[in-house]
């Protein structure tokens, strides 16, 4: 199933992430966090690459069990470690597992080195170019509502985006945000700038105060006032800052959907539990039908 073909519909769809252990002792115990994700019915289920120093088998090997589970799986996939070569390999090596999704990216730039020598991508619009002149994949890349960490300025940063739609992107999942008006700009800037694809909006629950330093480091993403309110008031308190969190983020994609939407990617940073939550909390909003008339 083409990921693109599904959130094209005027259906509400909530997708969930995960990313892979980084021993291989444990890819086997960690099936079960893939088991109770995709026993919760997402739209698909994103895997990540290399992010916290796993392989690519890994990767595909859990894309390979979200589908065995019958939930379309999207593998991540950076250009920036890999050459050209060893890339070909990869999406090889995914399209022989049946895995026909991939969400391209360029991965963050290792820190204190620059890009890469030699046969190396630099940007994602250049692997989206690849993947899709290969053939074979629908392709997804990653959007910054608050503009990329590294872009000059969001302008510039929406040029870029618009270079790697041009490219070939099917469709785009954003960066995490906190504050549903940060996304409905962009979401009009990009529509401005002629990105027409579908947009899958990432929130991330945050469900204890450790996650929060770390998010705003990584992602860049500003947290409202409303947001830090909740963990000065909780965040001392574990059972407190969880059911804080999973509300917070419940309430973010209830706006969303109400303001129209559909396409909704959950952070859930391999707490099957917290996604559990979520989709309780969500579970006729999920199923409603869009009002008459809409796309
Ligand atoms: P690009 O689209 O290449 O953009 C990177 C920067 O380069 C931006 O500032 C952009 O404005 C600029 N740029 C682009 N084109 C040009 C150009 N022609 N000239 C000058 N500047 C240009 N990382 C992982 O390691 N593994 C993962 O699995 C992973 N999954 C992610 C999933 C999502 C949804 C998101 C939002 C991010 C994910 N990341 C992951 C992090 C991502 O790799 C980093 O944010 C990375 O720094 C940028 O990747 P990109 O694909 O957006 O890069």
């Amino acid at each position: 199933m083409q990921i693109v073909t599904l959130l094209q519909d005027s259906r509400v769809h909530l997708s969930c992430e995960i990313f892979p252990p980084k021993e291989s002792a444990r890819v086997e115990a960690f099936k079960q966090v893939v088991h109770d994700i995709a026993a919760l019915r997402p739209a698909y289920v994103s895997v990540t690459y290399g992010a916290a120093g796993n392989t690519p088998q890994f990767t595909r090997e859990l894309a390979q069990a979200v589908q065995a589970a019958g939930v379309p799986a999207l593998a991540h996939l950076t250009c920036i470690n890999d050459t050209v070569s060893k890339i070909g390999d990869v999406l090889g090596d995914l399209e022989a597992a049946g895995v026909t999704n991939v969400l391209a990216l360029r991965g963050d730039i290792p820190e204190g080195m620059g890009f890469p020598q030699g046969d190396h991508f630099e940007h994602a619009a250049e692997l989206v170019a690849y993947v899709k002149q290969r053939g074979g994949f629908c392709v997804g890349a990653a959007c910054y509502p608050e503009g990329h960490p590294e872009a000059g300025n969001r302008a510039a940063d929406l040029d870029h985006l618009k270079q790697k739609v041009d490219a070939g992107v099917d469709f785009l999942t954003t960066q995490m945000f906190f504050d549903n008006a940060t996304l409905y700009n962009f979401m009009y800037r990009a529509l401005n700038a002629g990105i027409t694809v579908p947009i899958g909006a990432g929130v991330m629950p945050v469900v204890n105060a450790k996650q929060i330093k770390r998010i705003a480091a990584l992602s860049g993403a500003t947290l409202p006032a409303r947001f830090w309110s909740i963990v000065d008031r909780f965040g001392a308190d574990p059972a407190a800052m969880r059911q804080a969190g999973v509300a917070y983020a419940t309430e973010q994609i209830i706006d969303l959907i109400a303001n129209g939407v559909n396409n909704i990617h959950l952070y859930t940073m391999n707490r099957a539990d917290v996604a559990q939550d979520v989709f309780r909390n969500l579970g006729s909003i999920i199923s409603t039908q869009p009002p008459q008339g809409a796309q």
